[in-house]
């Protein structure tokens, strides 16, 4: 069982480590350096990125997970950990920093003020390809996503494969998964719906790159 680890300095710590478990890992919250060095992989939660980010500074985090994240350590940031990934933010704080890697731009609260929170379909795509993959590490076909304050992928580079899109409504089509090689990225909280399909492709793709 691969060792995913969960960034807890704020956010939805306990849902994510909740699916990671069902999804067949040893799940375990990271609040230091020395346990961020021990996992084979890492969920970003979501909560509010800029205090996320402070956080980590002040838990001398933010390095090491920049760090990590360099040398190829599988990563998966919901919402606000999708922000965390992006090596480029639209509507955010003046100078927001970000851990990066993901070359997305991301724009933050992209849904609008009228709308903090909603649920839409999405049609997702996406295969492990490496290590001997199996079928069941697949996560093909529609999904319900709850979104709150979220933000949207706006731009990709070459590198980046879109995993998930907007079906249907007035954001359909809009870009709310992505993946560029071990780091992935959603808009929207699969740890909080009950579908464990998003978070048991994550636990193979650490697998596969331990
Ligand atoms: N709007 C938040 C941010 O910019 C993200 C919201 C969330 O993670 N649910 O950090």
């Amino acid at each position: 069982r691969p060792r995913i680890g969960v960034l807890a300095l704020q956010g939805d710590v306990r849902e994510h480590l909740a699916m990671l478990v069902r999804g067949g890992a040893d799940a375990v919250a990271v609040r230091r350096p020395r346990e961020l060095a021990e996992v084979d992989g890492l969920v970003l939660p979501g909560g509010e990125s800029t205090t996320m980010v402070k956080l980590a500074r002040t838990f001398e985090l933010l390095e090491p997970l920049r760090e990590r994240a360099r040398d190829g350590l599988p990563m998966f940031g919901t919402c606000a950990g999708m922000i965390l990934l992006a090596d480029r933010i639209e509507g955010g704080v003046e100078g927001q920093e970000t851990i990066g890697g993901l070359d997305v731009v991301v724009r933050r609260n992209a849904f609008g003020r009228q709308v903090d929170s909603f649920e839409a379909d999405l049609d997702l795509h996406a295969e492990v390809e490496e290590a001997g993959a199996a079928a069941e590490t697949s996560l093909d076909g529609p999904f319900h996503a709850v979104f709150i304050r979220a933000p949207w992928v706006e731009q990709v580079g070459e590198g980046v494969e879109v995993l998930g899109t907007v079906a249907t409504g007035p954001a359909s089509g809009r870009v709310v998964a992505v993946r560029q090689g071990a780091l992935m990225a959603t808009s929207f909280h699969p740890e909080i719906t009950g579908d464990g399909r998003v978070h048991a492709f994550f636990v193979r793709l650490a697998g596969a790159a331990r």
